[in-house]
């Protein structure tokens, strides 16, 4: 079972007590985009098999949204930050480098 940790309140609960808000990070393309960019934003998500950022609701909690970087084969989480960050934390980063040397962070 996936367990996660919301930053915003520090309660540590099973998945169930979370609703999955889908990809973290992702660029937005709005209607002045070309019809590409605004196809991909809307349907194009990685699903990767390792090492995933996802965002996050505490949906019986405090409500609040948050990101997490979890892996999706082994449900190992290697953080959860405030959703207002537009990139990973340094710290997240370095934590997953150390336990998943061939990991590199993607653009
Ligand atoms: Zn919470």
């Amino acid at each position: 079972m996936l367990t996660l940790t919301c930053p915003c309140c520090g309660i540590t609960a099973e998945e169930t007590e979370f609703a999955p808000g889908g990809e973290a990070h992702l660029k937005r393309f709005g209607p002045d985009s070309s019809d590409a960019d605004f196809e991909g934003y809307l349907f194009a998500r990685k699903n990767p098999k390792g090492v995933h950022f996802e965002r996050w609701r505490h949906a019986y909690g405090c409500g609040k949204w948050f990101m997490a970087a979890r892996c999706t084969a082994t449900l190992e989480v290697f953080g959860t930050y405030a959703a207002q960050t537009t990139k990973p934390p340094a710290d997240i980063v370095k934590k997953i480098k150390a336990k998943r040397p061939e990991w590199e962070p993607q653009a």
